[in-house]
């Protein structure tokens, strides 16, 4: 038994049973705060020259730290940090790579809230985006690299197309202009695709959605695959002297990268994000996380199944005008080349008639839940552009397909006849 494989390690990385009273299940360490055994001890604790002891939740959390280990084990990271949701994890992600200004280059075909956040939000702290409308169009995203760009931002599978981005392309550009990439691989989950293996720096997930699998917490995890060089000259937030890594005393004097190496960016996200701006995630639900995790393979192979008889149903239904969904299309070598298990468990398609019609459609499901969340264990319906993508203006939706027509669909774990049977009556309903 390879001890490294991905199916071995979801259930046992980063978690040592003797550790914790041989607990075949990872105890949920619902505390704020960890006795610090006396004043010696203590000393070594706050130093972090103990690893194994924790002082206070928002510092460290056993139960946590092996949601982190694990992520970290399962994608070949050097290391991770669970936060409170996906949101926090890109938040706390750009704020690192470009703290004190600077730009960063993205697609516009990204999540909504992340988009309002990149237009509206980071550029009042002088971060600034250079957005494309095709996070494949190499030579313009090439011709956007600036002196003061600090990062490609990227989401591995866009939501709702699905259309994949070519990591690899993108990770030769960004290494070329000295920048990472940075993916927000929430939609493939590390069962379909681990960026790392194909040259992306940092990655994140909201783990509300297909890692979890379940809906029943919000989290977000943000992985460093240890590779990036942080001392180009282009990132001093990593090479100045930081008080909380010196020791007053001795006169000892650090930065993170004199401290940490190669894993500066992800200490620096937990001992100035996390620690400083909270968003922590707490032990219950880290132990949801973990939970999920546990079936994650399973889970994904019969949703991705599911995904792509329900697409090819779609495909051919009278009332379709086009389905969005890379896993059917047999000619794109982007499939092949990142997702030999599948894309997917989330597609979206375009209903011919008007917003009656979409209305029907979603008013007369019986199995689906219309809800605002992909990746649960329950198949799911939204109507992104007037819930998801709210956020996101007309003009770039347009260039997108995505309409006031576009429903998205996350396939659950349900019998997938009966969700066949469910989106047929409600189609045929939604034009009679
Ligand atoms: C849901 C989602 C997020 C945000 O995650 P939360 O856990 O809801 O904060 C970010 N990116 C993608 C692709 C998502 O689907």
């Amino acid at each position: 038994m390879a001890k490294d494989s991905f199916d071995t390690l979801r259930v046992h990385a980063g978690y040592k049973p003797e550790e914790h009273q041989f607990a075949s299940s990872v105890p949920i360490y619902q505390t704020a705060a960890f006795g610090l055994s006396n004043t010696d001890v203590a000393n070594q604790i706050v130093a972090g020259k103990l690893p194994d002891r924790f002082d206070y939740s928002r510092d460290g959390n056993p139960t946590v730290h092996v949601l982190e280990q694990r992520i970290a084990a399962l994608e070949g990271g050097i290391d991770a940090v669970a936060v409170g949701s996906g949101m926090s994890a890109i938040s706390f992600t750009i704020l690192n790579v470009a703290e004190g200004g600077g730009r960063v280059i993205a697609p516009t075909n990204i999540y909504g809230s992340s988009l309002d956040e990149f237009r509206n939000f980071f550029p009042k702290y002088g971060i600034n985006f250079d957005l494309v409308d095709d996070v494949n169009d190499f030579a313009t995203i090439k011709s956007l690299i600036q002196e003061d760009t600090k990062a490609i931002y990227v989401e591995s599978v866009a939501n709702p197309s699905t259309e994949i981005s070519d990591l690899e392309e993108l990770a030769k550009i960004a290494h070329a202009a000295k920048i990472p990439l940075i993916v927000d691989n929430t939609f493939p989950t590390p069962y379909l695709l681990r960026p790392f293996e194909h040259g992306a720096d940092i990655d994140f997930y909201s783990s509300t959605k297909g890692i979890n699998g379940h809906g029943n917490a919000l989290s977000g995890l943000i992985v460093d695959h240890g590779n990036f060089d942080w001392a180009n000259g282009k990132f001093p937030q990593f090479e100045e002297d930081e008080f909380i890594l010196g020791d007053e005393e001795s006169g000892e004097k650090n930065s993170y990268l004199s401290k940490f190496g190669n894993a500066a960016f992800i200490n620096r996200i937990r001992s100035k994000f996390v620690r400083l701006l909270g968003s922590v995630l707490g032990p219950t639900d880290a132990y949801f996380v973990l939970l999920g995790l546990e079936t994650i393979s399973e889970r994904l192979n019969k949703q991705v199944a599911s995904t792509v008889a329900i697409a090819k149903f779609l495909e051919s239904n009278e009332h379709v005008e086009s389905l969005f969904y890379s896993g059917t299309e047999a000619s794109n070598p982007l499939v092949a080349k990142y997702f030999p298990k599948g894309v997917g468990s989330i597609l979206s398609f375009e209903l011919k008639g008007d917003e009656t019609n979409i209305a029907k459609l979603i008013d007369n499901v019986q199995i689906f839940s219309y809800l605002p969340n992909i990746g649960d264990a329950k198949s799911l319906i939204v109507n992104p552009g007037r819930t998801t993508h709210r956020e996101v203006p007309q003009a770039i939706r347009s260039k997108h397909q995505l309409n006031n027509q576009t429903i998205r669909l996350s396939i659950g774990l349900e019998d997938v006849d009966d969700l066949i049977n469910d989106l047929d009556t409600a189609i045929t309903k939604a034009f009679s």
